[in-house]
């Protein structure tokens, strides 16, 4: 059978990013984000590939254990923590690292009765305000930790950034501060940074990093391209030519005939819609890549199909192969076409589309 549309994860490329942001985060250990199925690349793959990070991150529970089934038996970070008391126990019974972020998860913590240490991280509000407790309630909570009978668990610091993709703005700056500060004389490991804090605040890196979307080969800055970090796209979304047609001058192309040539042109239709998480919204001069050569997507997107212009391209043919995304088709202008960010093009790589690793 042939695939018509598939992603294809590059182990090598994810496993040289790591190593790449190893080397940029000199000095911290890395708790790679694999969360939402890894970016969409595939949660278990992708966190065997990623054997040499020190930790794995997930948002929720079910992620966690699935890591568990699959046989990985190293440290996963569950970023959200957990909301009732079955799941605290099966947080325990699975050795995950619990964050506790809210006054309710430390009710959880005190009303259990299992003695076992358990990786904790505190996690502080720096200034994003969505998870964490106010700065100065820390010392509030970690007496409320050492009153349950965690009181031999590890402990670690953690605070979100939320604006480190603006790297000429003086937001992170106040929220390095106030974590800071808030910090002060605690010994304990502390994690700030997410992919661009990485990248682009080297006063974050600390002692854990938590890069997501940069071990995908993706930029987390909105504006330029993860070759411009020396990162390599892990996922390539690639499609088939399905059928070619001449259109004149004047005919419309698609639903709502929203593209009309402008001249006598060669239109190809490629696998590949909205129902396989291609964006429908696309603005501005979105291209794909076929046979090396960028073309101009046109008319709208439809749930199974594209349809691209191909009058100046040469030598392609009912049959081609063609990139969605990837290295010839960066996922950020594609993104910046759709008028979103490239993470949420990759989360949204439909179940139907089937991943293949190489
Ligand atoms: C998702 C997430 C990350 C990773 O963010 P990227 O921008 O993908 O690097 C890091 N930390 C937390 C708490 C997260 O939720």
């Amino acid at each position: 059978m042939t695939r018509l549309i598939r992603a294809v994860i590059d182990r090598g490329a994810l496993q040289h990013n790591l190593t790449e942001l190893r080397r940029r985060a000199s000095g911290a250990k890395i708790m790679a984000v694999v969360k939402a199925n890894a970016y969409g690349h595939g949660l278990v793959d992708v966190a065997t590939t990623l054997g040499a990070a020190d930790a794995l991150a997930v948002a929720r529970l079910d992620e966690a254990l699935a890591l568990r089934q699959a046989g990985i038996s190293g440290r996963v970070v569950l970023l959200e923590g957990v909301f009732a008391q079955d799941e605290l126990a099966e947080a325990i019974a699975h050795r995950l690292d619990i964050v506790l972020h809210d006054p309710a998860q430390l009710a959880l913590l005190g009303a259990s009765k299992d003695a076992q240490v358990v990786p904790l991280w505190i996690k502080l509000d720096s200034g994003m305000n969505r998870l964490g407790f106010a700065p100065d309630k820390l010392g509030e909570v970690r007496r409320h930790i050492s009153g349950t009978a965690f009181r031999t668990a590890p402990l670690g610091l953690m605070t979100h950034l939320a604006r480190a993709d603006e790297t000429a703005a003086d937001w992170t700056r106040g929220q390095l501060a106030r974590f800071a500060t808030s910090a002060k004389g605690e010994a304990l490991p502390r994690s700030i940074a997410n992919s661009a804090g990485v990248l682009a605040w080297p006063d974050s890196h600390a002692d854990w990093v938590r890069p997501g979307i940069a071990l995908y080969g993706i930029s987390p800055f909105g504006k330029d391209d993860a070759a411009a970090h020396g990162l390599r796209p892990v996922m390539q979304l690639l499609s088939t030519v399905i059928a070619i047609r001449p259109v004149r001058r004047g005919d419309a192309v698609g639903y709502g005939g929203t593209w009309v040539a402008p001249r006598d042109s060669r239109i190809a239709v490629l696998a590949g819609g909205y129902g396989d998480g291609l964006p429908r919204n696309l603005a501005g001069d979105a291209r794909v890549s076929i046979a090396g050569q960028s073309v101009p997507v046109v008319g709208r997107v439809s749930m199974d199909m594209v349809t691209v212009d191909v009058t100046d391209a040469t030598g392609i043919e009912t049959g081609a192969g063609a990139v969605l995304w990837g290295a010839d088709a960066p996922v950020e202008a594609l993104a910046r076409c759709a008028g979103t960010i490239p993470y949420e093009l990759v989360c949204g790589v439909s179940q139907r589309v089937p991943r293949e690793l190489i």
